[in-house]
């Protein structure tokens, strides 16, 4: 357990969405080490469980609802739990989303955009309705939302995704500028393409996609989930004090040309 003052987050009480894999996974690891208890929220128990264990072995403190963001009453389950355990939420990365698709505009479904649009959308917004509420009560606190390099750009065959990470930055700009002044800083982080699970499979279904895409990339490569963690808990962080409302790309430069 790290709770000096060389650590990001010491002390604080940290709830993650989207921690059973991913990005929310490597975060759940990142922000224990920087010193916060974190308490985990999905929908499988068994990868929860068994990361909750893991962080437990290392000394930190951690915990996991099992919970669904669309469900407004999963996330303010999460959130009171959090609190009723802990005492107070300080930190909230509300980073669960979905993201398939691949399909074009004129051909896609309602269901699809449905599903991503809540997640990704109506997800967020559960989330920080009740973290807001829970921060207001312990005096202020901080939050970084998951949006995408398709928050801030158009990238084909996605437009509910990108609608939907657009609409993630819109969130995060929002609630920054109407709790500022009350001592909760909103920020989001915008991913280039991430090793996870889900995009490995992509890769080896789609040869010479990664290729295509490292080449756009003046980093030539795919980021690492915790490369994605170590940003958004800087983020959460007080070291970011006077950074609210911004979008962070963490994209190796992909969104700069
Ligand atoms: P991932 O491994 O598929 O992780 C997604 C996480 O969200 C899982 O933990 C999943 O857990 C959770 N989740 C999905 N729907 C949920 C729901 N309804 N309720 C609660 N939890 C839910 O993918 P990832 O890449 O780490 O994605 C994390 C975030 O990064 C997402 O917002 C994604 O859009 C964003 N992002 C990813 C990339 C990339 O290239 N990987 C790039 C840009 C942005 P359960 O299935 O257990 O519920």
């Amino acid at each position: 357990m790290n709770k000096d003052n060389s650590s990001l987050l010491p002390g604080k009480v940290a709830l993650i969405t989207g921690a059973s894999s991913g990005i929310g996974e490597a975060s759940a690891r990142v922000f224990a080490r920087e010193g916060a208890t974190v308490v985990l929220v999905a929908r499988r128990e068994d990868r929860l469980k068994s990361l909750v264990e893991e962080i437990r072995a290392t000394g930190a403190e951690a915990d996991y609802v099992v919970a669904d963001v669309v469900r407004a009453e999963d996330t303010a389950r999460a959130v009171a739990h959090t609190v009723r355990r802990y005492g107070r939420l300080d930190v909230a990365f509300n980073n669960a989303g979905y993201g398939v698709g691949r399909t074009p505009l004129h051909l896609m479904g309602d269901d699809l955009y449905d599903q991503i649009m809540d997640v990704n959308v109506r997800g967020v917004w559960n989330c920080l309705r009740d973290e807001i509420g829970a921060m207001l009560a312990s005096g202020g606190g901080a939050i970084v939302n998951t949006s995408s390099v398709g928050g801030l750009l158009a990238t084909p065959v996605a437009a509910p995704y990108v609608a939907s990470k657009h609409a993630v930055i819109g969130l995060t700009k929002a609630a920054a500028a109407e709790y500022a002044a009350q001592g909760i800083r909103v920020n989001a982080v915008a991913p280039g393409t991430t090793r996870t699970e889900v995009v490995g499979a992509w890769f080896a279904q789609n040869p010479g996609i990664e290729e295509a895409l490292h080449q756009a990339t003046p980093q030539p490569r795919t980021a690492e989930p915790v490369e994605i963690a170590e940003a958004a808990a800087w983020l959460c962080s007080d070291r970011a004090s006077f950074v609210t409302g911004a979008t962070m790309p963490v994209d190796g430069g992909f969104t700069m040309v």
